[in-house]
């Protein structure tokens, strides 16, 4: 029932190394690199544990295959749990995560108590989490600080967006939430009434040096991609509009479809084609019956490409984002958005909605432009206005690079993390308290 990563991750997705900070030099400076280890000194193997709910898919699990091979590069004991349920159980938490951000989805006491709680608790009856400082990650494995064996200084870590939680299953989830020493959220907007715990603020981060990340050159992209753009027979010359994303209903691929559709019956001279990637993670019931409704809307149109779990995902995502002449990332709720902060370190503008963690990112006019999620009006102006003007495209893109390698590089989110934990351990106080 419960997996130790050095059995389940190792096994599935190979070996998570130590990461010696040093590599990142050349990227955020010799000065930033001896910053962070100097406050790992005092956390010098200390445990640091994360819980989540899947090794693969999303974006937390995209960070913290990053976060923990630097934090153990650091000299700390870190470890990734992953908790384990039913399909019923991922239902359940899937539709805890719509319903806080929004959607309208019915619980039964069955739900709650026999799959949601009792999940959480057996994935512990024989295990027992000794650690100075655990991050529990979203709402899956939330209620394991009480139905669990732990021992050390917890923070819940929230990434989903719950500025319009629904108050029933918001006030279900508080007294959770209260047992931990601390909440942790993206952006500021998202805390909600009720906790009596300190909050902070962290922001998400993408690693440069993971081979989606990796900067590469327009023809390093063409040969990385050849085969997958052979066998879909698609044509990098012409105009790229990419999304990327779970197929999820908030990540409003309806709404891309149909602007994309509209604006090239409009602009037909312009040639441009539609690439939807998209995975399934395994916390997450929805994507496939999501995925098939899209094809429906697509409705055989020879312009889109929408591709499911694609070979050699991680170097494909990277060059397809190199190559795309725009990203377009228009969730009607979003956390964060990683993969908005990968298109960007590609240099490649966004269009992307004006909610949650998106709008940390794109600045109107410099890295993007932000849009109603359901004003394909103003999404057609932009793509529009980008796809025929190069100039542009390459001065937004450069802005891009610019505010992530500012904000939102991984050796960013380790260093807050560290000033956190050195904080719940006593050896020092934050300054990031929102
Ligand atoms: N992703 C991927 N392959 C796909 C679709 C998504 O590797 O086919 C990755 C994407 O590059 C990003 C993460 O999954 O790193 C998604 O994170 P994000 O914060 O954008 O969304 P979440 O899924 O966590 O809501």
């Amino acid at each position: 029932m419960y997996n130790h990563l050095s059995e389940q991750y190792r096994k599935e997705y190979g070996t998570l190394q130590e990461v010696d900070l040093n590599v990142y030099k050349n990227i955020i400076g010799s000065r930033k690199v001896e910053e962070i280890k100097k406050l790992a000194e005092l956390l010098y193997e200390k445990k640091w544990t994360h819980v989540n709910s899947t090794f693969a898919g999303g974006g937390v699990a995209e960070m913290l295959k990053s976060v923990v091979p630097i934090a153990r590069g650091l000299g700390i004991d870190c470890t990734w749990y992953c908790i384990e349920g039913s399909e019923d159980f991922y239902s359940v938490t899937k539709r805890f995560h719509n319903i806080i951000q929004g959607l309208d989805q019915k619980f039964t006491l069955e739900d709650l108590l026999d799959l949601y709680i009792n999940t959480n608790r057996k994935n512990f009856e024989d295990n027992r989490i000794i650690s100075d400082f655990t991050v529990v990650h979203d709402p899956q494995p939330c209620a394991s600080v009480v139905h669990g064996h732990y021992e050390g200084k917890m923070v819940w870590r929230c990434h989903i967006d719950t500025s319009n939680a629904n108050e029933l299953i918001w006030n279900f989830l508080l007294p959770y939430i209260n047992n931990y020493d601390g909440v942790i959220f993206s952006h500021k907007d998202f805390v909600r009434g009720g906790i009596k715990k300190p909050v902070y603020q962290i922001t998400p981060a993408i690693d440069p040096l993971q081979p989606k990340n990796k900067l590469r050159t327009r023809k390093q992209a063409l040969n990385t991609l050849s085969d997958l753009l052979n066998k879909h027979n698609i044509d990098p010359e012409r105009p790229i509009v990419l999304a990327v994303s779970r197929y999820d209903v908030h990540k409003n691929q309806k709404t891309i479809i149909e602007a994309f559709k509209q604006f090239k019956k409009e602009n037909g001279k312009l040639n441009p084609i539609l690439i939807m990637v998209g995975n399934l993670a395994s916390d997450d019931p929805e994507g496939l019956e999501m995925y098939q409704k899209m094809l429906k809307q697509i409705d055989g149109d020879k312009d889109i490409y929408p591709l499911l779990n694609i070979e050699n995902n991680d170097e494909s995502i990277g060059s397809l984002m190199k190559l795309a002449d725009v990203f377009v990332h228009i969730s009607t709720k979003e956390g964060f958005g990683l993969v908005v902060t990968e298109a960007m370190w590609q240099g490649t503008p966004v269009i992307g909605s004006n909610v949650g963690g998106i709008r940390l990112q794109v600045i109107n006019d410099k890295t993007g432009y932000l849009v109603n999620p359901y004003r394909v009006g103003r999404i057609k102006t932009f793509l529009h206005y980008i796809l025929s003007n190069k100039d542009e495209k390459e001065r937004l893109g450069y802005h891009a690079v610019e505010h992530v390698r500012e904000n939102f590089l991984i050796t960013r989110l380790v260093r807050r993390y560290l000033i956190l934990m050195r904080f719940m351990l006593g050896i020092d106080f934050p300054y990031f308290r929102i």
